[in-house]
C-alpha cells in the first residue's frame, strides 16, 4: 500500500500553487531556524570583526557599527516576517550585507590570507542559504551576489593560471556544485514529504465517496471547539439522517443511493459552509455550529431541510435533523447522545423536520 502511494506522489509534478504552499509552510516551521542562523551568523561576524581589529590593529570602527545595526535590523524584521516570499527578499539583503562586512574584515587582514578566508567565507555562507526555506530564485541569487562579492580573484592578486589561482576555482565550483545540490536536494525530499502527508491526511480525514470530512475529522475538530474558551455564543450540534434511504436504494438501487448521499453532502456544505459538517458514516452527517444563536440555528436547519426537499432531481428525498446545545461541562459524546434523541424525535413526529432537544 505504502508502495502504490509512493509511486502516485513521485509520478506527480508539484503545480507551482503547491510549491507556493509548501515553501511557506517550510518557511513557518522554520522561522526560528532562520533567525537562529541569523544571529549565529551576525556572532561569528562580530568575533571575526573583533579578533581583526585587536589582534590585526585594524581598530574597531565606526563602520563595524553601521554593520551591527544593519544586521540587527534585518533580524528584527525577520522576527516580524510571515511570508516566504518576502524573507526571500530578506535573505538576499542579509547575503549582500554580512558578504560586504565580511569583505571588509579580510581586506584588513594581510595579503597573504585573503584568498582562503574569502573563498571559507563563501562557503559558510552558501551552505548556510542552501538550509534555508527560500524560493529557487533567491537562493541562486544569493550564489551570485556571493561570488561577487567574496570573489576570490578580486583584489587578492591571485592569477587565475597560477597554481593557488586553479586550486582556487576547483574547489570553488565544487563548492557551488555542492550547495546547490544539497539546496535543490533537500526540497525535493521535504516537498515529497510534504506531499506525501497531506495526501494521507486527506484519506484519513475526508469521506471518499462525499469528499467531504469524515467521523475522525469531526470528532477531533468539535473537541476543539468544545474544549475552547470562553464562548462567546452557544454552542450546537446537529445530526442529521436521511429519511426512507432504504426505500431509495431498494428500488434505485445502491449507486442511486451513493448519488443521493453526495448531494445531501454538497447541500450540507453550500448552507453550513461556516460551521464543522461531516459523514458520521452511513446516511448519517453531523454539525457543530460554534458562536451562534438559537435563532441562526433554527434559521439554518430549517434551510437545510428546504434545500434537501425542493431539489430538482429524479430522486428527491428529505432529511430529519436533530439539535442540542452544547451546555458547559457536555463532552462531545453526551451532546451526540442529546442530538440523536432529537433527532429520534423528528423521525417520530413526521420526519422532513428539526428539533431541538428539550
Ligand atoms: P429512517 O427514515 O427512519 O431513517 O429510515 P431509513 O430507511 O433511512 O433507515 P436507516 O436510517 O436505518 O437506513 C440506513 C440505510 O442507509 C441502510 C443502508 O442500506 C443505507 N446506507 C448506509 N450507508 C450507505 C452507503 O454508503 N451507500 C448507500 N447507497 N446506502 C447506504
Ligand atoms: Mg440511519
Ligand atoms: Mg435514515
Amino acid at each position: 500500500m505504502y508502495k502504490t502511494i509512493e509511486d502516485e506522489v513521485l509520478k506527480r509534478t508539484a503545480p507551482a500553487e503547491l510549491w507556493d504552499e509548501f515553501i511557506q509552510h517550510e518557511f513557518e516551521r522554520l522561522h526560528s531556524f532562520c533567525l537562529l542562523i541569523y544571529l549565529a551568523s551576525m556572532g561569528i561576524w562580530l568575533a571575526f570583526d573583533l579578533i581583526v581589529s585587536f589582534l590585526g590593529d585594524q581598530g574597531f570602527t565606526w563602520r563595524s557599527m553601521v554593520f551591527i545595526a544593519a544586521f540587527a535590523v534585518l533580524a528584527v524584521v525577520l522576527m516580524f516576517t510571515r511570508k516566504a516570499r518576502h524573507f526571500d527578499w530578506l535573505n538576499l539583503t542579509f547575503v549582500f550585507l554580512i558578504t560586504l562586512g565580511i569583505r571588509l574584515v579580510i581586506d584588513g587582514l594581510p595579503p597573504t590570507f585573503h584568498g582562503i578566508w574569502l573563498v571559507l567565507a563563501a562557503a559558510t555562507t552558501l551552505y548556510s542559504a542552501s538550509v534555508l526555506p527560500l524560493s529557487r530564485w533567491s537562493f541562486f541569487a544569493a550564489q551570485v551576489v556571493t561570488w561577487l562579492i567574496l570573489n576570490p580573484f578580486m583584489g587578492t592578486g591571485i592569477g587565475l593560471l597560477e597554481l593557488k589561482g586553479v586550486m582556487t576555482i576547483a574547489y570553488s565550483v565544487f563548492l557551488c556544485a555542492l550547495t546547490i545540490y544539497t539546496f535543490l536536494k533537500l526540497r525535493e525530499t521535504k516537498l515529497y514529504n510534504y506531499i506525501m502527508s497531506k495526501l494521507l491526511l486527506d484519506q484519513a480525514y475526508n469521506d471518499t465517496l462525499t469528499e467531504i470530512p469524515n467521523r475522525r475529522s469531526f470528532m477531533t475538530r468539535a473537541e476543539k471547539s468544545l474544549q475552547a474558551a470562553p464562548r462567546e455564543h452557544d454552542h450546537y450540534l446537529a445530526m442529521i439522517d436521511i429519511d426512507n434511504f432504504k426505500k431509495v436504494n431498494d428500488v434505485y438501487g445502491h449507486d442511486i443511493g451513493d448519488e443521493v448521499l453526495k448531494r445531501i453532502a454538497a447541500d450540507i456544505k453550500a448552507v453550513m459552509a461556516p460551521f464543522e459538517y461531516a459523514r458520521l458514516g452511513g446516511e448519517e452527517f453531523a454539525i457543530y455550529l460554534a458562536g451562534v444563536r438559537r435563532e441562526d440555528v433554527e434559521a439554518l436547519a430549517g434551510e437545510l431541510c428546504r434545500v434537501v426537499r425542493e431539489q430538482t432531481t429524479r430522486h428527491p428525498v428529505t432529511i430529519s435533523i436533530g439539535v442540542a446545545r452544547v451546555e458547559d461541562g457536555d463532552t462531545l459524546n453526551q451532546a451526540l447522545i442529546k442530538a440523536d434523541e432529537a433527532l429520534y424525535e423528528s423521525k417520530h413526529t413526521g420526519k422532513d423536520r428539526y428539533t431541538f432537544h428539550q
